[in-house]
């Protein structure tokens, strides 16, 4: 049958298999976890670092050449008084300058620099923190002027001349000072790093009836009626929000690969969009035991998976080699840190690569190289080879080699045949342990 045939086929007979009603599943807080009750947040955050508490530990004023540059806190109204004197002295200057002479235009730089650093200096938000902690994000305050942002809590612009805003630099949420205490969603990333699972039920919809015909995420009354607020949907939460908390944003849902291998991004809500965004490239999708099944109808799962088990076998050879260590070869594999470390674990990105076919292509061409060093370019590494103690003919064998069996004891290697020839069984195992046998009783009487 074709592949793309099979392909078919299995999505057919797959279409939402785990998408069993809510209280079957017992799930009723899962589906909800996106977002998880503010209360439940744990309270304040120990990575509060006193340092950033300090508001004149990042100062910028705007105009760098300025002469009134000076720790915050120490502003005074003095200084604003000093400003508006030069100011008004700036200006006579300009009236008696020459029309259109280099020197009347520098004036008048100088003119809107001082009049900007008067705005700022009477600007409230000047005064506010440049961290703050709030629902464990950390909001850092923007000092961009020249931006144009979207608020994440207000959906309205963030003009960076006239506004202060922060971003937070765990999920990047940016919203408008005014707007910070008006946040109710925690974090998504401490999401991220204490809960780290995907939703993976496709679309869990429990319907908007079942949401009291309100927003999922700020409780905003809405409808599907064209003339009252708009309910959009959500393909990773399978909840509806309002128009401010979903903007349409487009993403990859986990439970779609994991089920259907389907790649087509949906819509998402702006929360679900954080998540899976900083959730793309962590490994915490076992393939093996969430579906196992996608390794008959993927081929290029089961190429994968050989390679990555190959790379397990190579990594010994390599962490014991200086060369390798010096040629920093397993850093190749940085990026992808699960790879080194086991065969069966994925996150989102790998999958897509996966079906992309780009992944395949760069794990073959590590894998080359790697095997290169062990087999050709590296003797320490090559006199950890094997002779196949079963017909002690050819070349020399190492664990990653085709056509090669390995004994799962005492790691030796043998031709495949020569291994199934014999039974499976390792003629090396007996004389380890009869050697062990002798050496222990000997021990015994030195003891
Ligand atoms: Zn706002
Ligand atoms: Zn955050
Ligand atoms: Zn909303
Ligand atoms: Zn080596
Ligand atoms: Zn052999
Ligand atoms: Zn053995």
């Amino acid at each position: 049958m074709e592949y793309n045939d099979r392909l078919s086929r299995f999505r057919q007979s797959h279409l939402n298999p785990f998408n069993k009603p809510r209280e079957e599943e017992g799930s009723h807080d899962r589906a909800e976890d996106l977002p998880p009750p503010s209360k439940d947040s744990p309270p304040g955050s120990p990575h509060c670092e006193p340092e950033f508490n300090c508001p004149e530990r990042v100062m910028d004023l705007g105009v760098s050449e300025d002469h009134f540059s000076r720790p915050v806190g120490l502003f005074l109204a003095s200084d604003i008084q000093q400003l508006r004197q030069a100011i008004e002295e700036c200006k006579q200057v300009i009236l008696e300058l020459p029309e259109n002479s280099e020197k009347q235009k520098d004036a008048v730089i100088r003119l809107i620099h001082l009049r900007l650093k008067l705005q700022e200096l009477k600007d409230p938000h000047e005064n506010e923190p440049h961290l703050r902690i709030l629902l464990e994000h950390r909001f850092c305050k923007e000092r961009s002027k020249s931006v144009k942002q979207v608020c994440d809590k207000c959906s309205a612009f963030i003009w960076g001349l006239i506004h202060t805003w922060y971003t937070c630099t765990g999920c990047y949420y940016r919203c408008h000072s005014k707007c910070l205490n008006l946040i109710t969603k925690p974090c998504v990333r401490s999401k991220v790093s204490h809960q780290s699972e995907y939703e993976l039920s496709i679309c869990p919809e429990i319907g908007l009836d079942c949401q009291d015909y309100r927003c999922a995420e700020c409780r905003t009354p809405i409808s599907f009626q064209s003339n009252g607020n708009e309910a959009r949907h959500c393909d990773y939460t399978g909840l509806y929000y309002c128009s401010s908390c979903h903007w349409n944003d487009l993403a990859i849902s986990p439970a779609r690969v994991i089920h259907n291998w389907e790649f087509e991004p949906r819509k998402v809500s702006r929360c679900s969009m954080r998540y899976l965004t900083l959730m793309v490239n962590r490994p915490v999708l076992k393939l093996r035991e969430l579906n196992p099944q996608l390794f008959n109808y993927v081929e290029e799962l089961v190429e994968i998976r050989k390679l990555r088990q190959d790379i397990l076998l190579m990594k010994p050879y390599f962490v014991t080699c200086k060369e390798a260590m010096e040629a920093r070869l397993l850093l190749q594999l940085q990026e992808r840190q699960h790879f080194v470390e086991n065969d069966d674990m994925y996150s989102v990105q790998d999958l897509l690569e996966v079906s992309s076919g780009r992944l395949s292509c760069s794990l073959t061409e590590i894998h080359t190289m790697f095997a290169k060093h062990i087999k050709l370019d590296c003797e320490r590494c090559q006199a950890k080879g094997f002779v196949c103690e079963l017909c002690k003919e050819g070349d020399i064998l190492f664990p990653f080699d085709s056509h090669t069996s390995v004994c799962q004891d005492c790691a030796a290697v043998f031709h495949r045949d020569c291994y199934y020839d014999n039974s499976t069984s390792c003629p090396r195992c007996p004389r380890l342990s009869l050697r062990k046998q002798v050496q222990e009783p000997a021990q015994e009487t030195w003891q």
